[in-house]
């Protein structure tokens, strides 16, 4: 329960900018508390006035009063719930921008550690919970509870003897309702475990097709199926029977409550000490209290699922980026002198994936980085954009550590064109002009020429309006990359940072996006993670990356002279496909 309350009260605070709206609600629940309650009341001078005394002024009135009863019960009661949803939608809105703003700002490491689909959930599945929280938590807690009261106010107005008895007794009706409930919960559990089997059974079975049919396992599959669907079958059946059975052993057992009641009011009635009225409208009361008393039973389920929603969604809220401003961060200039790592050391966890690497740069220059996979290369080049902060050393540009300048400033010198190639369900000129859309279609236009990218754009249905990306036109690896570039070229950062941009592709697609590449590394700063022996022959300088060090560095004639890790790495890497081109 400690754990619980900052938890509640941290709700609250997402409540006060709709005060005075909740404020209004709860009165108005009240008021339609109450107006239940009038309802019930009402049945004893109907009965007693107009059936019995056969009182013709009452016969004109207590129709009226009737009907006027439901109208302002109704008015209030329609206000009462559009102002809960409007509050309880708002919340949900709010939290979920808050949430989306907060993943913003958080760093790659934290995006690392949590799985997508489960930051996703946070916005949509807990989110709604905590909706469904905080609106039955108000709704039930006050409406409900108000609803109750007035009610059992009636039932014990019109007979406290009566009442006493039924409070005793009906409870003993909803013992099964328990029972029941919990045999239910267990149910479900079950149910969705062997949901979640058969879901991802046919996940597997369907995605790995070929592998059945070249196995020749249809037949073994099919059965495997039928066996889950059937077990599957078999839990919802019981569920199906409980359910069935639910309702009339509530009634069975509800009919021995009537019954009490029943003889003992009619008794009552024969012996005239109560009147027709005192005694249907005691019951009309009872019978009203049914559905409040039920929700409020479930609101707490309600309420401790949203609290445990609301749980997962501040301890994403509370996570702090790693990476931000430091108070006094400054403007840096485009860099002019050049890029360096001093003594750099990097670990993920306990290993170290770079140890003491130190290199330089200068402005202007080009210069490959090559290694084995899964040598470190990736997370080097990470560092520059500070996607993750070096553990020791320092990066430095033209001096001044990374960590002291703006993260928008350093970002906005770095262009970056890596193998995977994001891009987003828009059209192809929004893709392109992703980092700064108030581009002119000239300047957009420029770059998809120089990336090589304009020739297969003009041919799409609609040119550079046609939709792209998840939900839109497929295009081809090469393409993508291209467009890839001329993001970059558009962005026209004077760093440059190219990681193994062309690994994916095949040979043919490759010439072209390597002449886009050419375009693209003219006059700037280029760090290129090579996997080509072309691109590494026309660097400036190699840095050879192993044994997380840079172990060597030089030109591509230097280092085979030296005869050392990087001629292995060419004989290993490149060896063939010098000898490819040299056919
Ligand atoms: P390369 O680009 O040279 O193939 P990487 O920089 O991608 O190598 O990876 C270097 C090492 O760091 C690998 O052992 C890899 O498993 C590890 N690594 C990469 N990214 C992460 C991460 N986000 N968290 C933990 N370890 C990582
Ligand atoms: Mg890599």
């Amino acid at each position: 329960m400690a754990r619980i309350m900052p938890v509640y009260s941290r709700l609250i605070t997402f409540l006060r900018p709709y005060r005075f709206r909740l404020i209004i609600a709860m009165m108005f629940m009240i008021a339609v508390g109450v107006l239940k309650g009038g309802q019930a009341w009402l049945v004893k001078p109907v009965l007693d006035r107009i059936f019995i005394e056969k009182d013709l002024v009452m016969l004109w009135l207590l129709p009226l009063a009737v009907v006027g009863l439901f109208i302002v019960k109704g008015i209030l009661d329609y206000h009462q719930a559009y102002l809960m949803g409007y509050i309880g939608q708002n919340i949900i809105c709010d939290l979920r921008t808050k949430i989306y703003r907060h993943l913003q700002t958080l760093s790659l490491s934290f995006f690392s550690r949590n799985p997508t689909g489960v930051l996703i959930s946070r916005i949509t599945n807990d989110v709604a919970a905590i909706q469904g929280a905080v609106s039955n938590a108000v709704t039930g807690l006050l409406k409900d509870f108000f609803t109750v009261l007035a009610l059992a106010g009636v039932v014990v107005y019109r007979d406290w003897k009566l009442a006493l008895i039924s409070f005793i007794l009906f409870p003993l009706a909803v013992v099964p309702i328990v029972k029941f409930g919990r045999r239910l919960r267990k149910l479900s559990a079950a149910n969705q475990a062997a949901m979640g089997s058969l879901t991802s059974f046919l996940g597997e079975t369907i995605a790995g097709q070929r592998v059945v049919k070249v196995f020749g396992r249809e037949g073994y599959e099919s059965e495997r199926f039928h066996g889950q669907n059937k077990g599957l079958l078999r839990i919802v059946l019981k569920v199906c029977r409980v359910r069935a059975m639910s309702s009339p052993v509530m009634e069975v057992l509800g009919s021995f409550a009537m019954a009490g009641i029943l003889y003992y009011g009619g008794l009552a009635v024969i012996q005239g000490t109560k009147t027709p009225g005192d005694f249907f409208s005691f019951l009309a009361a009872m019978l009203m209290l049914y559905q409040p008393v039920k929700r409020l039973n479930k609101v707490n389920n309600v309420i401790q699922a949203g609290l445990a929603a609301a749980e997962r969604v501040f301890l994403v809220l509370d996570s702090k980026p790693d990476i931000e401003d430091m108070a006094d961060a400054v403007d840096i200039k485009p860099m002019s002198s050049c890029l360096e790592f001093r003594k750099v050391t990097f670990r993920y966890q306990e290993e170290a994936v770079l140890k003491d690497v130190s290199f330089k740069i200068a402005a202007g220059q080009r210069v490959a980085l090559v290694g084995l996979s899964g040598g470190g290369k990736t997370t080097l080049v990470s560092l520059i954009p500070r996607f993750y902060d070096v553990s020791e050393g320092a990066i430095l540009i033209d001096g001044v550590d990374i960590r002291q300048a703006k993260l928008a400033c350093l970002r906005s010198q770095i262009s970056m064109v890596t193998q995977q190639v994001i891009l987003f369900n828009d059209t192809v000129r929004a893709n392109i002009a992703y980092g700064d859309l108030e581009k002119s279609m000239e300047e957009i236009m420029e770059a998809a020429k120089a990336a090589y990218a304009h020739g297969f754009i003009t041919s799409l249905p609609e040119g550079y309006d046609t939709v792209i990306g998840e939900s839109g036109l497929r295009l081809s690896g090469g393409e993508r990359q291209r467009l890839a570039i001329a993001r970059a070229l558009l962005k026209d950062a004077p760093l440059l940072i190219l990681d193994e941009a062309t690994s994916s592709l095949d040979m043919e697609s490759e010439s072209e996006v390597q002449r886009a590449l050419e375009n693209l590394m003219k006059g700037r700063t280029t760090l290129v993670v090579a996997h080509r022996l072309s691109t590494v022959r026309n660097a400036d300088r190699i840095l050879v990356l192993a044994q997380a060090r840079i172990l060597e560095e030089g030109t591509h004639k230097s280092l085979m002279a030296a005869n050392n890790e990087y001629r292995r790495l060419y004989q290993m890497q490149f060896a063939e496909e010098e000898r490819e081109i040299g056919r």
